[in-house]
């Protein structure tokens, strides 16, 4: 089989295995959504949202970019963070990043590769904030390591920036956030426990307000 064909031919397998396990599985799914997470991941293939994570079908709302970064400018992730906040009332947002990230890596190196380097200037912010840190490990792979760490500690601290969560902060049940790194040779994943992270002089620069609050 070539091209698209073994995905129909699974995807039949899948309803059909999903269909005799749970004959209303597809109807309940088809009256709506209630997922408790929003996932923000990298686009890299090994590391698949629901696979890791455990969940089905309704249970977690999901954006993927490269180097899960949370660009306070970019809409599609505002659109997907606000629908999920304020609409479908996610209970907790993961930010997840995984060790072995290639856009981490050329961010780390000086090499052009066209449109994308002015997404990748987003993480060499990154290194720029944490450079003290990052230039002591001498050790190449320890350095990137750590480096997907402040990455993913960085974009839950661009989350908490976004007037979204800050509004969601005011109302009785805000999202908890929080930072993981997924380690594609083990399989496990790592919290980094960055909740709340953005305090004092950093939140009082950040903080807004909507006009007449
Ligand atoms: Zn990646």
């Amino acid at each position: 089989m070539k091209g698209i064909e073994p995905i129909l031919e699974n995807n039949r397998k899948w309803v059909e295995e999903k269909r005799a396990a749970d004959p209303d599985f597809f109807n309940r799914l088809a009256n709506g959504q209630k997922p408790q997470y929003l996932f923000i991941g990298c686009s890299d293939s090994r590391v698949p949202a629901a696979s890791i994570t455990g969940t089905g079908p309704g249970q977690m709302f999901v954006h993927r970019n490269i180097a899960n970064m949370v660009v306070n400018t970019d809409y599609n992730l505002l659109s997907v963070l606000q629908y999920a906040v304020e609409v479908l009332g996610v209970e907790d947002i993961l930010v997840v990043g995984h060790y072995g990230c290639g856009g981490v890596a050329a961010a780390a190196g000086n090499k052009q590769y066209g449109l994308i380097d002015g997404w990748l200037t987003n993480i060499r912010d990154v290194i720029r904030v944490h450079d003290a840190e990052i230039s002591a490990i001498a050790d190449e792979e320890t350095r990137l390591r750590r480096l997907v760490e402040l990455n993913v500690i960085e974009q839950v601290r661009n989350l908490a920036k976004t007037n979204i969560i800050q509004n969601a902060r005011k109302g009785a049940k805000p999202p908890r956030l929080h930072g993981l790194v997924y380690d594609i040779k083990e399989g496990l994943l790592k919290d980094l426990k960055v909740e709340d992270d953005l305090q004092g002089k950093l939140k009082e620069i950040y903080r807004t307000s909507a006009a007449g609050h």
